[in-house]
């Protein structure tokens, strides 16, 4: 299960949160059938996302929820977290990949393209904080920094990694937010630029020394302090859809078309953003068009 840590660090210049998704983004690649690049890109925006959830909401049913629209082989793609450690997410082609970059990386830059960032946040009252950026570079992390510091006024660095092995299992993911504190010494930023030049990548940290190991080593000469270990916090792939849910929206077609399908052997729903599959047997779908015409005379 995915884990949380939150802290402090350059003797109060920084506040950091850190999470790992490992299980969460293998669990999207497996269930989407997602291409290696795929993964990298949807693995860090389910990351992103679940970072500017545990940043940013003040209640436990806030959500937050990323779309990125993109002109590359992608396709739009969309990812939803909740202070819960709930995440879930799809992409517009799950297929779709390119060759690595130059450094040998997986090119999620290109598989996205150039486009926009929208962040839409579910606010306590009901309402939605809706705002959107255009894309900085479709590496994501660099996006949402652009995001944090436009939209929400708060200057950090995000740093997200998926490492995918060549056979495809997710080896690890996570991600990280440093929120430079009003009044932070310049000795402190300059050194966490300088920590932030020479790192081999989050995921790599991570793989090699566990969530709180990879937070050492990006704060490095910082003096992190731990505040919260996240006991209780389990960042995993979840969705909301279930069998009813997926029954209701049969109920949008009509009769003849249920007849249709009831005749064809039954139907099947596809939930678009966990990739669930639930089938209706034709007595079932019969059931809906019966339903449908008593609330047709009654109504
Ligand atoms: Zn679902």
């Amino acid at each position: 299960m995915g884990r949380l840590v939150r802290g402090l660090a350059g003797d109060g210049a920084f506040r950091v949160l850190a999470v790992e998704t490992t299980d969460a983004v293998e669990e999207a690649r497996r269930r989407h059938g997602l291409s290696p690049t795929a993964t990298a890109a949807l693995g860090r925006a389910l990351t992103g996302a679940a970072l500017l959830a545990f940043l940013l909401s003040k209640t436990p049913r806030e959500r937050v929820t990323l779309k990125i629209e993109g002109e590359g082989p992608l396709g739009h793609l969309v990812a939803e977290a909740g202070v819960d450690g709930r995440v879930r997410g799809y992409v517009g082609h799950p297929e779709a990949d390119v060759p690595l970059s130059e450094k040998g990386k997986l090119d999620v830059g290109r598989l996205i393209g150039p486009g926009e960032l929208r962040v839409m946040r579910s606010l306590p009252n009901g309402e939605i904080y809706d705002s959107s950026v255009p894309l900085v570079s479709g590496e994501i992390a660099e996006d949402l920094a652009h995001h944090l510091l436009k939209s929400e006024q708060i200057p950090s660095a995000v740093l997200l990694g998926v490492r995918v092995s060549p056979e495809g299992p997710v080896e690890a993911a996570g991600g990280m937010v440093v929120q430079v504190l009003p009044g932070a010494p310049e000795e402190a930023i300059a050194r966490l630029e300088e920590n932030l030049k020479d790192l081999p990548g989050f995921s790599a940290l991570l793989k090699e020394k566990g969530l709180t190991g990879a937070v050492r080593e990006v704060l490095k000469g910082l003096d992190f302090e731990p505040t919260d270990l996240g006991e209780g916090v389990q960042v995993r792939f979840a969705c909301r859809c279930d069998r009813e849910k997926a029954r209701d929206s049969l109920r949008f077609f009509g009769p003849e078309e249920l007849r249709e399908m009831a005749e064809e052997g039954g139907a099947e729903v596809v939930c678009r953003w966990c990739g669930e599959v639930y089938r209706f047997s034709p007595e079932e779908l019969r059931a809906l068009i019966a339903d449908a015409g008593r609330e047709a005379r009654e109504g």
